[in-house]
Formats: structure tokens, sequence, C-alpha cells
């Protein structure tokens, strides 16, 4: 299908696709299985120039916005979800600091992530504060210069290799969800340490760590935006980032077809390809025609995201100022709906696609050394972070219940 990408994009796809199929599709049971991290991957990934590709030429990216983070994810995440999320993880931690930061937060942060040199990570997740955010125990103490940072982050994806960290952590507990600020935090700041770090059911290649924070000391120039802002922060990051999970399960959706397509064209049972049998043509044509309808959801909802901040990001290079601050000026609207209807269709899509695909292989599909149950344990976490798929469903459902409340239908 013909999505009307530039010719920019259409660069990116193939370029992205050519390093999967290089670079990954060799290396992913490897990675799968020991749970190292990627290195030599994401030093393709740097030289192909692909972790800044939404990010703005300001700070050395290509200027491109969510549809080209969510192109570059896509076509990674079609060989392994788990190393894809090398891009995708680190654009959540560096989307926060990109909207809300100031410009000398930008200068100093933005062009190490844009180039890949270091990944970010985002964690606002805590043992006892899953899918209410607001119920987080870290506190963040103004002492003179500096915040002092006291407590634990829980499932933190890039945990260890990361090295620059937006940490959500209440800075007045009194106020609850208007008491949360966001903060950069480096790696090597003293009192920031890694725990327990998780044995995971699928996208191993991606360390998932829990951090500590125990009396550490960041500078109080450090905080993103304003204290109190912290929930604003991580609300209108997801907007712009759960476009990238939906990307994430497109992938790993049309990867596991890709696979499942070459097997059951030449696997013959009966004497026929079992792809002519017809049960299985049905499953072949429900699960591209699952993947089709949430590729064109996911790309006109990028794109809109995208046509909507473009001025605001435009505004904010040219004058230095806060891109959260010319969206309120320009009364950009917010795609949370749209974002978290991404999400759980693309998401669900690889679950339902990954499962078929295993059951369209038979016996093969369930074996480790055949690549198609990998992406079936990989799928599941795209209905799972950044906000369970009943998290979407409750947000895009209060939406919706508003928006019939207040137009006359
Ligand atoms: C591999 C992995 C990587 C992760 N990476 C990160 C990361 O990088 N940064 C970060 O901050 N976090 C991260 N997380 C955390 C993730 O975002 C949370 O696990 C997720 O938001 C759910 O929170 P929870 O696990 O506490 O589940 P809970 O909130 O305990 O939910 C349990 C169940 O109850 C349901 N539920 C809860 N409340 C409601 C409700 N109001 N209505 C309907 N159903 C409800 C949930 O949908 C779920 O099914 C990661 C998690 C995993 C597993």
């Amino acid at each position: 299908m013909d999505y009307g990408l530039s010719e920019t994009q259409n660069e990116i796809v193939s370029v992205a696709y050519q390093l999967m199929r290089e670079k990954i599709r060799p290396v992913r049971e490897h990675y799968d299985k020991t749970e190292d991290f990627p290195w030599p991957v994401v030093d393709a990934i740097r030289q192909a120039d692909l972790f800044g590709v939404y990010l703005p030429e300001k700070y050395g990216g290509m200027g491109g916005g969510t549809l080209d983070l969510c192109l570059v994810v896509e076509q990674l995440s079609r060989g392994c979800g788990g190393i894809a999320l090398c891009v995708a993880g680190s654009g959540l931690g560096t989307i926060p600091i990109l909207l809300f930061g100031n410009e000398a937060q930008r200068q100093k942060w933005l062009p190490d992530l844009t180039s890949g040199k270091k990944i970010a990570a985002f964690a606002i997740t805590e043992a006892e504060a899953g899918s209410d955010a607001t119920a987080m125990k870290a506190t963040a103490k103004l002492d003179g210069d500096h915040y002092i940072l006291n407590g634990a982050k829980a499932f933190i994806s890039g945990g260890k290799i990361a090295e620059t960290y937006v940490v959500f952590a209440t800075t007045n507990p009194a106020r609850g969800a208007r008491g949360i600020g966001a903060f950069v935090v480096e790696k090597g700041t003293p009192g920031f340490t890694f725990g327990k770090k998780e044995d995971k059911m699928g996208i191993r290649a991606n360390p998932t760590y829990e951090l500590i924070f125990q009396n550490c000391r960041i500078p109080k120039e450090n905080l993103l935006y304003k204290e109190g802002y912290g929930l604003f922060v991580a609300q209108t990051t997801f907007d712009m980032s759960r476009p990238g999970v939906a990307a994430q399960g497109l992938g790993i959706a049309q990867g596991a077809l890709d696979e499942t397509l070459a097997y059951v064209r030449v696997r013959k049972q009966f004497g026929q390809p079992v792809s002519s049998h017809q049960a299985i043509g049905h499953m072949i044509a429900d699960c591209s025609t699952a993947i089709e309808s949430s590729r064109a959801l996911l790309y006109a909802t990028a794109k809109a995201v995208d046509a909507a901040v473009k001025p605001a990001m435009d505004a904010a290079m040219a004058k230095g100022t806060i891109v959260f601050d010319e969206m309120n000026a320009l009364k950009v609207r917010r795609y949370t709906k749209e974002s978290a209807m991404c999400k759980v269709l693309c998401s669900d899509t690889a679950m339902k696609v990954s499962v078929d695909c295993v059951q369209m292989c038979g016996g093969i599909g369930y074996m480790r050394d055949f690549p198609v149950e990998k992406y079936m344990r990989d799928a599941k976490i795209t209905q799972i972070y950044e906000g369970t798929n009943q998290i979407q469903r409750n947000e895009i459902a209060a939406m919706v219940i508003k928006e019939a409340a207040t137009h006359k239908l």
C-alpha cells in the first residue's frame, strides 16, 4: 500500500530493512539466548544514522518526526523486537528532553542521544506504582543547588546500558499527581546504582533493571520543565512514544508472517504446500488484513501528530524556547486517544498474528531453533508496557464518552 511517504522516509525504510536483514536476523537467536546487549548491532544502527531520524537537525538529527521513528522501529522489529527496543526505548527517554527541556538542556543531552553515542531510558514504574503512577514513593528534595533523590524504580528497559535516565519522583507528596517532577539523571552519579536484572519471557536482548537512588544528588538544572509537571511530562511523552510501541508490535507481526510465509509455501502435507490448504490460506488472509489495517491507523496517527507538533517544534528551535510552551501557545491538540488506539490495535495484532503464525507452522513453529516462537514471546510485552492495554482502553473510552457528551451526534 502506498502511504505517501516522503523520499527521505522511503529511504529510511529501505536502510532499516537492509540493516535488519544483514545485521539483526543472523544474530537475534544468540542475543535472545544469552540476554547480552547487542552492541555490534547498536554500532550498525549508529552508523546508519537511525537513532536520530525524528530529532531536530539542530542537534544532529534528520528533522523528521514520530512517523520516521515508527518506520525505523517497525523495520528493526521485523527482525527482532528486543533488539529494536534499543531505538524505541531510547526514544522514550529522549522525547521528554525534546518536549520539556530548555535550550541548555537540549544542547547538553540531545546530540549524544541523536547520534546514538548514548542511549536514554525512562523510569516511572515502581514496585507499588505501575498502572497507577501517582502512587510513586520516590522523592526528590531540593537542597540548595541540588535535588536529593531517594527511592527505587522497577522494570526499567535499557537499564545499565543507558547513560541518560529520565526519572520521575515526587517533590511534594501532599500534592499527589500535581507534586511529581521529571529529572535527568546520568549514569555514574553517586548514589545511583542498579538492582535486580529481570529474567524475561521475551525482548531478551534488552536488559530490564531495577534502579536504586540513595541520597543521589543531582544538579537543580536537571529538573525538566517545572516542579509539579512530571505527570504532564509523562503523558505528553506517551502521546508521541506509544506509536513507537505500536510500531514495535506491527514489526513483530510482519516479521512473524514473513517467516511463516517462507515456511508454509514449501512445507508439503497431503501432497501439496500447506499454504494451499484453505484453512491456512484464511489465516494468512486474516493476519495480512490485521497487519495492513494496523499500519494504516499507525501511519495516519503519526502523520497527524507530526503535522500538529511541527510548527511548535520549529518555533522552539528558532527561538530557543521550550517545545511544550510553544505547543500550548499554538493550542496544539493532544493525540492521546489516537496514540492509545494505535498501541492497542498494533499490539493486539502482534499477539494474535504471532500466535496464529506458530499454529500455521505446526510443531516446528513451537521450537526454539525456528524463528517464529520468539515473535510470540516478544509480542506479549507490547500489550503491557507504556500502559497496559486495559489502561489504554480506559483512556480511549473516557475520551470517546467525553466527546459524545460535548458534541451533538
Ligand atoms: C519488560 C518490561 C519493560 C518495562 N520497561 C519500562 C520502562 O522502561 N520504564 C518504566 O517506567 N516502566 C517499564 N515497565 C513497566 C510497565 O510499564 C508496567 O509493568 C505496566 O505499566 C503495568 O504496571 P504493573 O506491572 O504494575 O501492573 P499493575 O498496574 O499491577 O496491573 C496488573 C493488572 O491489572 C490491570 N489494571 C490495573 N489497573 C487497572 C484499571 N484501572 N483498569 C483496568 N485494569 C487495570 C492491568 O491492566 C494489569 O492487567 C516495563 C515492564 C516490563 C514487563
